[in-house]
């Protein structure tokens, strides 16, 4: 049946006001000069207030506040850094660049996280780090990852580009590691564009990443010009973080936002054989993507459901690939969860300001889809 007329369903899209488009205008229009770092600075101490932790870096990307953190660290060729199999390649692709090698393990079947024991399993004499992705703004367990990083002397570090908004007993995500990672890229919490920062409480840590992070230039370095390493070059700039220090006003209202929309999911799909993003006692998901896994066994067609949406002109995502089933890492037919949970799974369009009657229209599709099959 031809849906012509039926509004398009963003699966995510950015909430931006004249608070942000003001922002963003003066920094265009002043922010250069002796004023040039303006917004820079006063995001970062947002961003850094509002997480609890001592030190922040803006950056160009997630991606560059990860590969500069582990730079800082010190990971380069040989070592080995473990993270889930259920990723996106940006978790993985600057241990690549670093010479190190991501080491894929399996991840649990409730919260689609790294199964501690298997990262465990997984620690040699080569591994540096352990990097706890927060999917979908769902928490590893990271008292259990905390225990493993201190028996084996590895630093457990935290890419919470998908957590913004989750709290672990108290302590929210990205605060919790060695250091964290955010991005700020149009499809998350908050965004500047393209954007991310580092953070960390380890003086030593921030103080040899904002070297890297601006060329090898080490703060209070006298001679201009004089680099004392080979650095990197991953800066925000002015005019993103203007736009940054709006949404960071606004992040109450944005993660409250992204928890309405899952809890409407969440009221309009529990009769359904499906897991939606847990929540477990004490801790909060910032929900950034409400996703739906079908029960194993039950009849669910992850292709017939995105195609019913496509027909309805609703934007439906798959679930992240195994990284382990991509061309250039090994195959690990070993882990069997994360092999087995994308045929199952669906990200649902979530962005802030989705109306109840659009969230009502995805559902009838989900609701349509299994009725079909049972
Ligand atoms: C978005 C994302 C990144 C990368 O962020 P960019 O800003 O796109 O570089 C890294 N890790 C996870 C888990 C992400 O979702």
């Amino acid at each position: 049946m031809s849906q012509v007329g039926r509004s398009r369903i963003h699966y995510t899209k950015p909430s931006i006001t004249a608070l942000e488009i003001g922002y963003a205008t003066d920094a265009a229009a002043n922010g250069w000069g002796e004023h040039c770092y303006d917004y820079i600075q006063r995001f970062e101490w947002m961003f850094r207030e509002h997480l609890g932790a001592k030190h922040s870096i803006a950056t160009s990307s997630g991606t560059g506040a990860l590969h500069l953190g582990m730079a800082g660290l010190g990971i380069g060729a040989g070592d080995e850094v473990v993270l889930g199999d259920i990723n996106w390649i940006a978790s993985a692709a600057p241990i690549v660049h670093l010479g190190a090698t991501p080491v894929l393990v399996d991840v649990l079947p409730d919260t689609w996280c790294l199964d501690p024991q298997r990262v465990e399993a997984a620690i040699t004499p080569r591994t540096k780090a352990i990097m706890a992705v927060h999917l979908y703004g769902n928490l590893c367990d990271m008292d259990a990852l905390q225990a493993i990083s201190d028996k084996h002397g590895v630093a457990l570090i935290e890419d919470a580009a998908e957590a913004l908004g989750s709290v672990w007993h108290g302590r929210r995500a990205g605060a919790l590691g060695r250091f964290g990672a955010f991005s700020f890229h149009g499809t998350k919490t908050i965004t500047t564009g393209e954007g991310g920062i580092f953070v960390t409480d380890d003086a030593d840590l921030y103080e040899r990443v904002l070297t890297l992070s601006n060329h090898g230039r080490a703060r209070g370095e006298t001679r201009q010009f004089w680099p004392s390493t080979v650095g990197f070059k991953y800066k925000m700039s002015n005019v993103q973080a203007a736009i940054g220090c709006g949404q960071m006003e606004r992040i109450d209202e944005l993660v409250a936002g992204k928890r309405h929309v899952f809890e409407r999911y969440r009221e309009a799909l529990v009769d359904l054989p499906l897991a939606l993003n847990p929540e477990p006692p004490g801790t909060t998901n910032g929900f950034w993507m409400p996703t739906m896994v079908a029960d194993a066994g039950s009849a669910f067609d992850r292709d017939a459901l995105l195609a019913a949406f496509q027909a309805d002109n609703i934007d439906g995502r798959v679930f992240f690939w195994p990284l382990s089933t991509l061309p250039m890492f090994e195959a690990r037919p070993d882990n069997v969860v994360a092999n087995a949970l994308c045929a199952r799974a669906i990200n649902l369009p979530s962005y802030h300001d989705l109306s109840d009657t659009e969230i009502q229209r995805v559902c009838a599709q989900v609701i349509g889809q299994f009725g079909r099959g049972t």
